[in-house]
Formats: C-alpha cells, structure tokens, sequence
C-alpha cells in the first residue's frame, strides 16, 4: 500500500519550522528535471520574500536550461553549498537522499523537510509531505503554498510551478494527468503563468545539435517481442561526432513509447565501456518502476531509470530478457 503522507498536521510542523528559521538550503534530485527545477525554486522564491537566506543545489546536469526561470540565481556550486550553514534543508522531488547528495542534507542538527511524489519516497525527513499520487512535486508545492498563504503566489512562482506540471505531464499527455493537474494549471495561469512562452521554451523549441542527434537516436530504433517493446540507443561516438552532451537527449526515449503497439520502452545511454544509463517507459499497469528497482533503480510506474555496470550491447542484452519477462508474466 502506497503511502500518503500530505496533512494538516505536517504542514502546520513545516509553518513553524518557516517561522522559526532564517536560512535554508534547497535541494533536488541528481539530474534534476523540470519538476525538480521548477519546484525548488518556487519555494526558494516563497521563502525569499519572507526575507529568508535561500539557496539551491542539486548534484548533475538537466536536460535542459533552465537558466531563464525566475530566482534561478539562487542556485549555487557544491563551493558556495559547503560553505553554507542553513539550518533547514528542503529536498524536493526526491524519493531518496542517496538521490540528492548525503553530505548535504544530513550534516548536523539540520532540519530536513521531504517533499516528493515518488511511490519509493522513504520518508528520510524530519517532516515529509508525500503523495505519490500527485502528478508533480510541483501539484504538492501548489497545494502547500494554497493551504499556507494562497497569496504568496506570484507571477514568478507561478511559472516555476506550471513548468514542474508542463514536463513532469509531457505536456498535459502522460497517464498522470489528472483532474488536479489541470486545476492546478488553471490556477497558476490565472496568477499569471505564461503558458505559451513556457511550452515554447520548455517543450516545443529545440538547439539544432538536439534534433540531429534526435535523428541518429530515431535511427537506432529497433523493436522487440513482436512489435511490444521499442529499443534507442545513444552511443558516447554520437555524442561526440555530434558535439553534443549526454543531457541532450532527456524525453528521447518518448519517440520510442511513441511507437504503435508498443507497451514496454527503453533508452540506453553509453557512458563508459562498462556503465549504461537506461531510460525505462511503459503503458498502463506495466510497472517499470518495480522492474528498475531489480537493478538499484526506480522512479514511477510508467517512467523509470537505472544504471547498469555493463557495456551498452550487454545492458541491452540483460535488460531485453527482463522486460520480455515483465511481458509475458502480464496477464
Ligand atoms: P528518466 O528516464 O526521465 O531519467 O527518469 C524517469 C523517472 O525515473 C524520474 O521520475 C526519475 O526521477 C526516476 N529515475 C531515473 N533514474 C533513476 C534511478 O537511477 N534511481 C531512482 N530511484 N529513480 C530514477
Ligand atoms: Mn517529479
């Protein structure tokens, strides 16, 4: 039983721990996508204009620049983190802290407030506000701030909010949109969320490099088990030979689940010679999520990733037997 833990009496905590501290650090997940990026600075900037100290870290690349989003000046470099003393961190979109940075958010006294709508959330916080039946960390950061102090939202905290919903929903098309998604997008355009520049920026407009690696990557298509599971691959050769980065190629292995008929879809990324990224999509109740936390990975039922210690055309090998078996042990 998935557990559920956005109430009252969490919110009332975390109102008090806002009140009763001056600086905090926020954090996202390694990687960190829309959700994650947009998330973490709405609250950066609701707690900026209580005249809190804010600043945000999160561990890797994203896929995209976020660089525009309003208070993206917050964000700070490992240095500035390390030498920060915030006494409450907020961790956002993130199920585990081994998917944030263990040095940050555990070092001494420091609060740690767990808000996330991953089904493997495991309520590592001193206050957790999870509901994995939230389309977005963003819907839950929405909710907060409503029941809090609707007024808080501004223009600026609007976007980054309808950001979070705009890609954590594929644009309004993935199995997660709901009732709620869109209520929450109504909301936030009518504070004044610029809905078609942000699709624009976010969703529609691509670099030139992005979508001749797109081509190579559609190239590579392949699929397997009778036309049901949909293969890309993504060589470091590509990425070189193309000038591109490795980041580029997040929301790719949509292209795959795209294809007709299938329901089990996969991205593999070479890193090295002996570590793939593998990018995992599925249809309806096939779980992905179960099947990456096989491999030390995890995410959502219909979106997951993992990290397998093996060359690319071994990664493909071991990950095709498991899906085929996901496949046939589905009634
Ligand atoms: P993506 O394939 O877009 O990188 O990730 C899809 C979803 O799976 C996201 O919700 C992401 O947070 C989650 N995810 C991706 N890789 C991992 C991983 O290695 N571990 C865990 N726990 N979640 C992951
Ligand atoms: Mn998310």
């Amino acid at each position: 039983m998935i557990e559920k833990t956005f109430n009252g009496e969490e919110i009332t905590r975390l109102v008090n721990v806002i009140e009763e501290n001056s600086s905090f650090l926020i954090i996202g997940h390694i990687d960190p996508d829309g959700d994650c990026i947009g998330s973490m600075l709405a609250m950066a900037l609701f707690l900026r204009a209580k005249g809190k100290k804010v600043l945000c870290y999160a561990p890797g690349e994203s896929g995209k620049d976020f660089s525009s989003l309003p208070g993206f000046d917050m964000f700070a470099d490992e240095n500035e983190i390390t030498s920060f003393s915030p006494s409450v961190v907020f961790s956002l979109d993130a199920p585990t802290i081994a998917r944030t940075s263990d040095v940050i958010a555990y070092e001494d006294h420091r609060i740690v407030i767990n808000i996330d709508h991953h089904p493997s959330n495991e309520f590592y916080g001193d206050i957790n506000i999870v509901d994995p039946e939230a389309s977005a960390t963003a819907v839950l950061v929405y909710r907060i701030m409503s029941e809090i102090q609707p007024e808080s939202i501004t223009r600026d905290i609007a976007d980054c909010l309808y950001v979070g919903i705009l890609l954590d929903t594929g644009g309004f098309k993935f199995q997660n949109t709901d009732a709620e998604v869109f209520r929450t997008a109504s909301a936030l355009v009518e504070r004044g969320a610029r809905a078609f520049e942000l699709a624009r920026e976010f969703l529609y407009v691509k670099k030139l490099s992005t979508l001749k690696l797109l081509a190579r990557a559609l190239d590579s298509l392949e699929v397997h088990a009778g036309g049901k599971i949909a293969f890309m691959t993504i060589t470091s050769d590509m990425i070189v030979e193309n000038g591109s980065s490795m980041s580029e190629t997040e929301g790719f292995v949509d292209y795959a689940a795209s294809v007709d008929e299938v329901v089990l879809s996969a991205l593999f990324r070479e890193i090295s010679s002996n570590e793939t990224r593998v990018s995992l999509r599925s249809r309806d109740d096939y779980d992905v999520a179960l099947f990456a936390s096989r491999f030390g990975g995890g995410g959502h039922r219909n979106a997951a990733g993992l990290t397998i210690y093996k060359g690319i055309e071994e990664a493909k090998r071991i990950i095709l037997e498991g899906l085929e078996e996901v496949l046939n042990s589905h009634s």
